[in-house]
């Protein structure tokens, strides 16, 4: 028989390394992820016999045996599930074909606390354990093929792959323990172990009987035959009353089937019986899943019908905004021979769906308004991901806008609802202010804001790229329209400035500004789409803004990110009357020659406006001349 050498792939051998430092303190896991692999295995199996039932053959008694070798330091996990082939097992156990590796790779921070956590959500299950092991076999035959193989490693850079001889189908990992993991080796560390973490494993996990040495005189007869042990309760957790499950039992569980490390957020467990019968075990998670951004945006809910695995891959089973939601859900009344087809257009999915939806959703209105700070957590979490609903979900529309949290312009950092802005409306305010950007500082540095900020009027500060989409979608809230600062005209000085305000906006200036603004077109020309005076800033004296019908200035700069052609995208430039360079420079557009004299203020105050709209500026050497030349004028 051929032995072949190969090497992982440059990631994989990275992460084993990585792996093996950080989950040192928690070693025992590896047992864990063992084990959930097996049962997964195992559940992969009863779903493929449900079609090819020659797959399960006679042995349909499908469970894990842990084998213990004291005298050659061996541990044994092994399952009768679906088995893996040649390229399975090179392909699953020798690179990381999983989109986001380097993303993950890069986001590792080198504490092993928070490298844990992200190395549970990319599950490197298998990998665990070579953090006990100085070798590791794995011999493999995958359901209905004909030949075994037997895959090896000691976890440094290459792996070997022999064809192997075992009849039975399924997965035999023997673990070469490390001299000092010798406590694996003991029954009694195994059995807690395997309690701790696997008890909700639904199969059986078996530990097999080690025959005892023959005690020198004794009776051979009367000696007690070792029996092989069962070691978990091994019926689906789920499936269990309530009333019965321990908070660890849930966190455990939760672990298994979500592959993380943290605890959950929130759990909700609830059977329902009627015309349609089902259970869902759902979990929030307490950390965002890495992938959580992913442009499949797919839901890793597992469902289940009658206790056997069908699918963790079913689009209809949640929406796509609830898609961070782990867990189970199994349903009585579908048929267990369910196709892909059939789960798309199923009614009984429908209905679980928009039952699972609401419930979730209702959770989450208890929280928000019982414990806020805890419901700002989630929020932080996950609210990005809740947003894409409000233009998703016509149906959920208002209960999400009102579940969503923003920032303002007057809460400092407390998250604030959209109906505790409305009862902070100003007398005669009529629009929601909103500003978007992606970054929360530069943002509130916007100077569009002067403008409110100097009457008190809050500001909406959106800074998720989803909210550039939902903010459009939805004409208003609790009857009051969103309305962009960054985007047409402005109101204002229909709202009474706050008499106790600090910077109170002088009243307009008499000054007239019209021949400037002529000016200002007329050197522009095409580079701005208006000039227009504005009540919207107080201490800037230029800002951009977009025309009503054009795309809002953050948008753009978000689509044109993504490789969208927007065209030129020309803005409004709004000038400051109330500004002393726009006093002067109005006053002095008003006398004789003013044309050449105005004609590099008119690039400079455009280009400044670029400049704070964190804009390039397109001819930086003509803009560094004009500097010079205003600095010259006045110090040379
Ligand atoms: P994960 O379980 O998160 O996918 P692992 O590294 O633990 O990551 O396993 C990689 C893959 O190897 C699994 O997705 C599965 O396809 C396969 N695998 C692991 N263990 C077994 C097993 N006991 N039987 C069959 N396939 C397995």
């Amino acid at each position: 028989m051929t032995t072949e050498t190969l090497n992982f792939q440059a990631e994989t051998a990275k992460l084993l390394h990585i792996v093996a430092n950080a989950l040192y303190s928690e070693k025992e896991i590896f047992l864990r992820e063992l084990i959930s692999n097996a049962s997964d295995a195992c559940d992969k199996l009863r779903y493929a016999a449900l079609t090819e039932p020659e797959l399960m053959a006679d042995d349909a008694d499908l469970q894990v045996t842990l084998t213990v070798d004291a005298e050659a330091k061996t541990l044994t996990i092994a399952d009768n599930g679906i088995g893996m082939n040649r390229d399975e097992l090179i392909e699953n156990l020798g690179t990381i074909a999983r989109s986001g590796t380097s993303a993950f790779m890069d986001s590792l921070t080198g504490e092993d606390d928070k490298d844990v956590a992200l190395i549970g959500q990319f599950g490197v299950g298998f990998y665990s354990g070579f953090v006990v092991s100085k070798l590791v076999d794995v011999t493999s035959h995958r359901a209905g093929e004909e030949h075994a193989w037997t895959w090896s490693s000691d976890g440094l850079g290459e792996f070997t792959i022999t064809e192997a001889e075992q009849a039975r189908r399924g997965t035999t990992i023997t673990l070469h323990l490390k001299d000092e993991e010798g406590e694996f080796l003991e029954a009694h560390r195994l059995r807690s172990v395997v309690k701790r973490y696997s008890d909700h494993i639904a199969i059986p996990v078996i530990l097999t009987a080690i025959a005892a040495d023959p005690v020198e005189g004794e009776n051979d007869e009367e000696a007690e035959e070792p029996q092989d042990e069962k070691l978990n309760e091994a019926s689906a957790l789920w499936a269990r009353n309530k009333s019965d499950i321990e908070k660890e039992q849930y966190t455990e569980f939760y672990h298994h089937v979500a592959h993380a490390f943290d605890e959950p957020w929130s759990t909700v467990h609830v059977r329902a019986e009627g015309k349609i019968e089902y259970t869902m075990l759902l979990f929030i998670p307490g950390t965002p899943p890495f992938d959580l951004f992913h442009p499949d945006r797919a839901s890793k809910l597992k469902l289940y019908v009658k206790r056997v695995f069908i699918t963790d891959d079913c689009e209809n089973l949640i929406p796509s905004y609830l898609r961070f939601l782990r867990g189970v859900v199994d349903c009585e009344d579908l048929p267990l021979n369910v196709s892909r087809e059939l789960l798309q257009n199923s009614p009984v999915l429908n209905h679980i769906k928009n039952a699972l939806t609401k419930r979730i959703l209702s959770d989450l209105e208890k929280k928000a308004k019982k414990k806020p700070e805890d419901y700002a957590v989630f929020w932080k979490n996950f609210g990005a991901v809740m947003k894409e609903g409000i233009y998703e979900d016509y149906e959920q529309r208002e209960r999400l806008m009102k579940l969503a949290r923003f920032r303002s312009t007057t809460q400092g950092d407390d998250l604030v609802s959209l109906e505790d802005y409305v009862s902070r409306m100003k007398d005669k305010q009529t629009e929601i202010y909103y500003v978007t950007g992606d970054d929360i500082d530069m943002v509130r540095k916007s100077p569009q804001l002067e403008g409110y900020a100097a009457r008190g009027i809050e500001v909406m500060l959106m800074t998720d790229a989803v909210d550039d989409f939902w903010v459009r979608s939805v004409t208003d809230f609790d009857g009051k329209p969103m309305k962009s600062v960054t985007q047409g005209g402005t109101a204002l000085d229909d709202i009474a400035p706050e008499e106790s305000s600090e910077d109170k906006p002088e009243a307009a200036p008499e000054g007239d500004t019209s021949s400037l603004i002529v000016l200002l077109k007329q050197e522009l020309g095409e580079a701005v789409k208006d000039v227009r005076t504005t009540d919207r800033l107080a201490e800037s004296p230029v800002c951009l803004v977009a025309d009503e019908a054009d795309i809002d200035i953050n948008l753009a700069k978000l689509l044109k990110a993504q490789g969208q052609d927007m065209g030129p995208n020309t803005r409004v430039l709004e000038i400051n009357p109330r500004h002393d360079l726009i006093k002067s420079l109005a006053k002095s557009a008003g006398e004789a020659g003013a044309t050449d004299r105005l004609a590099d203020a008119a690039h400079l105050l455009l280009d400044q406006a670029r400049i704070l709209e964190g804009d390039p500026v397109p001819d930086p050497a003509a803009f560094a001349r004009r500097l010079s030349q205003a600095m010259n004028a006045k110090f040379g």
